[in-house]
């Protein structure tokens, strides 16, 4: 054995011996040991732990095993000084901490949600409070240094994961735990509070906010679009069908706008999807107070990282804008400009309408069923004056290029805007409001709902001949567009979907006539014409 391991070994024995002949400061014999019920964020979903506190006799010390993060190891010194603070003791004992997920593996340990957990094992292990006070509860706290329980990111989540328990939480919790715990929520300001009422008994105070309220149900109305008809029409066609929708316009020709108003026609968030999104929101750290029954907006700038994108981050895992966005919108403006990393990554969640994350062999997944809608500049300097544009014709093929690809392939809708309306379209009238329009998009959906399930941008292939029959002159017409080149095999069941989605929103029963074809081939602009074959 290597002398300095020796040596280390002694100290600790000799040590030991000291302390033991030393008098205890606090001589009354003491519990000990405590379990304490809390619950840890994987990802967007909560799990139950036990923090165990062991208060022994020893070298005064504080140390934490199990799985811990950072947050977890830093809690010795916010849980020491929000007991002193709050005229506690600081047991100068030693005390072992076990965080106790009862996985194999999972997330890193629980950071600073577990403080208030910490704290609580402290008392029971010391005698202060009653183990048999805290038996049905569950604590989830960040602590203050001045002994203040604090919020803690993804509450309502975690309080999910408590079934059997009375959650106790920062007043600025409560609303968010509240969604989600099946049993009671105690909102309580700090730890001298809660120690009063779990020694002594007093009712539990009512600190919750009673202001709180379920955010983003306001959204910018779709008549404040004036003109564009056209790309109207495309707006709503894609709400109806849930087909991703890419714009093509100079600055200023209103994409954003347009894309904006997309929550205001889609329908409104049932009781599971209002659910999920306010799990996702708070797991992110976004206060919830209620739940939004306005599909999600979600406008990530192009600068955004991977992880912000699909999710991740350092030791733990949040979703990322593909989750917040989930039963939403994600609109990508300046799509070219996105890393090619980050625009690549969104084909899995596209695809499954999930996405998974790992983290140091953690695979974590997470919900990401999005309306996909991207926008972007016709050429790199955007200038749409006549006679302003010097971009060459390759540069303009060069810039557009960053669109091709099996991500263009995901978009059933194409619009330029400015484009005047086919006499298709035109027959939708302009100014309306988002409520006209979200009723007819709604009867769409329902439509859909009852013929085959899902929306119609999600049917798949071998399902079409069934949902979207074609009469003769549509079958006629659609052979010519195949035989001339105009429509890819794989085109070809994209603008079925939306002519699909153009009957239902006529109202349209039966086989599919050629002006619903047209009308989906309108929709489908070609707008990188070497490079697109529709
Ligand atoms: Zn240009």
């Amino acid at each position: 054995m290597p002398s300095a391991c020796r040596t280390r070994d002694l100290v600790v024995v000799v040590a030991a011996h000291i302390a033991s002949d030393y008098p205890t400061p606090h001589p009354r014999k003491v519990r000990m040991y405590a379990a304490v019920s809390s619950s840890t964020l994987v990802g967007i979903t909560g799990r139950p732990i036990t923090v165990e506190v062991h208060v022994g006799q020893g070298l005064p010390g504080f140390t934490v095993v199990g799985q811990p993060d950072e947050g977890c190891r830093e809690a010795r010194d916010r849980v020491r000084a929000a007991m002193l603070s709050s005229g506690l003791e600081w047991p100068n004992r030693r005390v072992t901490v076990n965080v106790a997920t009862g996985e194999r593996r999972t997330d890193k340990g629980g950071g600073a949600s577990l403080d208030l957990a910490i704290a609580i094992g402290l008392l029971v292990s010391t005698e202060v409070i009653e183990a048999r006070r805290i038996e049905n509860l569950a604590f989830l706290a960040e602590l203050g240094l001045d002994g203040s329980l604090r919020a803690v990111r993804g509450a309502a989540p975690l309080a999910a994961a408590l079934t059997d328990k009375e959650v106790v939480v920062a007043p600025t919790s409560a609303a968010a735990a509240s969604l989600a715990s099946p049993v009671a929520v105690r909102a309580v300001s700090c730890l001298a509070e809660l120690v009063t009422v779990l020694r002594e008994g007093h009712p539990w105070p009512d600190h919750r906010d009673p202001e709180r309220r379920a955010p983003g149900d306001r959204v910018a109305d779709l008549a404040d679009v004036r003109g564009q008809q056209f790309a109207r029409a495309a707006l709503e066609v894609a709400a109806a069908g849930a087909h991703h929708m890419v714009m093509v316009g100079p600055p200023g020709a209103g994409k954003s706008m347009l894309a904006s108003r997309l929550p205001g026609i889609l329908p409104p968030l049932d009781d599971a999807a209002a659910f999920e999104c306010a799990m996702v929101r708070s797991a992110a750290g976004e206060d919830v107070g209620g739940l939004a029954r306005t599909a999600p907006y979600r406008a990530p700038h192009h600068s955004v990282s991977l992880a912000g994108m699909v999710g991740g981050g350092g030791g733990r895992v949040h979703p990322g804008e593909v989750s917040l966005a989930s039963h939403g919108v994600l609109f990508l403006d300046e799509m070219g400009e996105f890393a090619p990393s980050v625009l690549d990554a969104l084909r899995q969640p596209l695809e499954e309408g999930v996405v998974r994350v790992s983290r140091s062999g953690i695979a974590v997944e997470m919900p990401a069923r999005f309306l996909l809608v991207a926008a972007t500049n016709p050429c790199p300097c955007g200038r749409s004056e006549p006679g302003a544009c010097r971009c060459t014709p390759s540069a303009r093929q060069r810039y557009l290029r960053r669109f091709s690809g099996p991500l263009l392939d995901r978009f059933d809708v194409r619009v330029v805007l400015g484009r005047t309306a086919g006499e298709h379209l035109t027959s939708l009238e302009a100014g309306e409001s988002s409520a006209t329009v979200a009723t007819r998009v709604q009867r769409a959906r329902e439509i859909a709902r009852l013929r085959q399930g899902v929306p119609n941008g999600a049917v798949p292939a071998w399902m079409i001949d069934d949902v979207v029959p074609l009469d003769a002159g549509a079958l006629t017409r659609m052979r010519v567009l195949l035989d001339s080149g105009v429509l890819s095999g794989r085109g070809f069941h994209r603008v079925r979907r939306v002519a699909r989605t153009v009957a239902d929103l006529a109202g349209h029963e039966g086989p599919l006539g050629v002006e619903h074809v047209e009308a989906a081939v309108a929709l489908r602009t070609d707008f990188i014409p070497s490079l697109d074959p529709r």
